[in-house]
């Protein structure tokens, strides 16, 4: 293992506080010039097991109390807050977010930090009534909350920060100690949370990170045995991935939604759903596992809200992610774009019309609108993230339900309407992990439960969910002899 002085464009990896190199340095870019903005060298296969063992014996030998691993949280948040401009830069940069975005990142991330460290003090399991039961009068039983051990974190690359808060800051209040996989094309704001995490107190071996690709680095990971349990946040065929090849591990997959928006006749404030519609297709490049991307409209409003939905994308500014005024920048790569609008010309081709938008400059697709879509279109029935929207003409309520549900993917979904009977029924038949009453499906409080059902995922986030997912809650019987 070689130890070598952290240089500040090239991270290396992070094993028991000490930085380790790798194999061959992986350089990142800037999404919007392009230029390489610092390097990662990526992790062997020996690195990773090293990053691995060191782990597990910081867990096995070394403790945190839960005031330590409070007070940790909490000043990590703090600096944070101080660094807050810096970090939010960092992810224009490398993840093409728009400077607003990026800075709103950092509060949640913050926010998802000082509630993990408020969660670390409520961990305690419950009473069972064992003496209900017939003949075990003599017996008290309850239950205790254990960290399970290992963590292995794996991330992807549109909320490098506030995501990856989500994975680190509930598996430290827990107990556990972690190995992160940073999402590739994004990992310098990784190495910065982490070596903010350190100066905050966070001793050596709780948090080592190995960076690299997926398919080495990441599947390396996954065939660690010592790693107790997966916290994965992507794509869909990398989580079921993951889920085939870890046998009875535990694992919590937050993964894709192709989200629905139901905007009902009797919607109070039509302006104010098609902005926040249209809005929040767009955020990120559309590239949000919750992004708005089916609204489906009620005959009666239809006109106007494609109307408004034109208007209000006429005002989106796009391009430089670091204006403070831009709306829309890069999307990952030009890549991503591309596919999107091979996606586009599609549906075109199929019937589908491009009411607005539909052109890429690079890396930049341009936000785009559209209707007359069928189910099938890989626009409808896939995940398109990218900051594409359509809207879709019902009639009846029972069918957009149904249009809504017609999908492997749940993880969250929309409906804007007055009638509360309606609302109360939608929250019941959508399909979703989440139904969000008259707000998009991009709504998100980072302390609330949060996943999919169906292949949106498996298990919940959000500091106090996760904190269950990342503890084993064992019985303790009490025979009173
Ligand atoms: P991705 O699945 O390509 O990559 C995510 C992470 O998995 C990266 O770190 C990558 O290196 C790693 N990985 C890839 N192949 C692997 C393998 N074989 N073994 C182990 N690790 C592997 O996803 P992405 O492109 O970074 O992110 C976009 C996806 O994430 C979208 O589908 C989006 O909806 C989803 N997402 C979901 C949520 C949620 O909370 N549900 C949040 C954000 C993003």
């Amino acid at each position: 293992m070689t130890t070598t002085k952290q240089d500040p464009i090239i991270y290396r990896n992070l094993i028991g506080g000490e930085w380790v190199e790798g194999e061959e340095l992986l350089p990142v870019y800037h999404k919007y010039t392009g230029e390489v903005i610092g390097y990662v060298t990526k992790a062997s296969k020996q690195v990773v097991h090293d990053a691995v063992s060191n782990a597990y014996e910081t867990f096995k030998t070394k403790k945190l109390t839960t005031q330590q691993r409070y007070e940790i949280l909490m000043r990590a948040a703090e600096i944070f807050k101080e660094r807050k401009e810096e970090l939010a830069l960092t992810i224009v940069h490398e993840a093409g977010k728009v400077l607003k975005d990026a800075r709103a990142e950092i509060d949640r991330g913050i926010q998802t930090f000082v509630a993990s460290a408020e969660e670390a003090k409520r961990i305690c399991g419950k009473g069972v009534p064992i003496q209900g039961q017939p003949g075990e009068d003599n017996k008290m039983a309850f239950t205790i909350r254990v960290p399970v051990g290992v963590v292995g974190a794996i991330t992807p690359f549109n909320f490098p920060f506030n995501l990856t808060a989500h994975k680190i800051a509930p598996a430290i209040a827990a107990g556990n100690t972690v190995v992160l996989k940073p999402a590739e094309v994004t990992p310098i704001i990784h190495m910065k949370l982490v070596e903010i995490l350190m100066e905050a107190g966070l001793p050596g071996g709780f948090v080592n990170v190995v960076n690299g690709l997926g398919k080495e680095t990441g599947q390396y990971l996954l065939e660690e045995e010592l790693v107790a349990m997966y916290s994965f946040t992507g794509s869909a065929p990398v989580g079921r991935h993951i889920k085939s090849t870890t046998g009875i591990r535990r694992v919590v997959l937050e993964l894709g939604n192709n989200s629905p928006n139901i905007v009902h006749y009797d919607v109070k404030d039509l302006k104010r759903a098609a902005k926040l519609c249209v809005t929040k297709g767009y955020g990120n490049s559309g590239q949000a596992c919750i992004s708005v991307q089916r609204i489906y409209v009620h005959e009666d409003i239809y006109d106007e809200f494609v109307k408004e939905a034109i208007e209000i994308t006429k005002t989106i500014k796009v391009g430089n992610p670091e204006l403070p005024d831009t709306d829309v920048g890069p999307m990952i790569s030009e890549q991503a774009a591309i596919r999107a609008e091979n996606w586009i010309k599609e549906a075109k081709e199929a019937g589908a019309k491009v009411v607005y938008g539909g052109t890429r400059e690079g890396a930049i697709l341009h936000p785009t609108v559209l209707t007359d879509v069928t189910p099938n279109m890989k626009v409808v029935c896939e995940e398109i993230f990218a900051p594409v929207i359509s809207i879709i003409k019902y009639s009846d309520i029972e069918d957009a339900f149904k249009q809504a549900n017609h999908s492997n993917l749940g993880l969250q979904a929309g409906i804007f309407t007055s009638d509360l009977n309606l609302a109360m029924r939608a929250a019941q038949e959508l399909e979703f992990g989440g139904v969000i009453i008259n707000n998009v499906s991009t709504y998100r409080a980072d302390i609330m439960p949060y996943g999919g059902v169906k292949d949106s995922g498996l298990g919940k986030e959000g500091p106090k969910y996760a904190i269950e997912d990342m503890t084993e809650e064992k019985i303790v019987v009490i025979d009173l002899e």
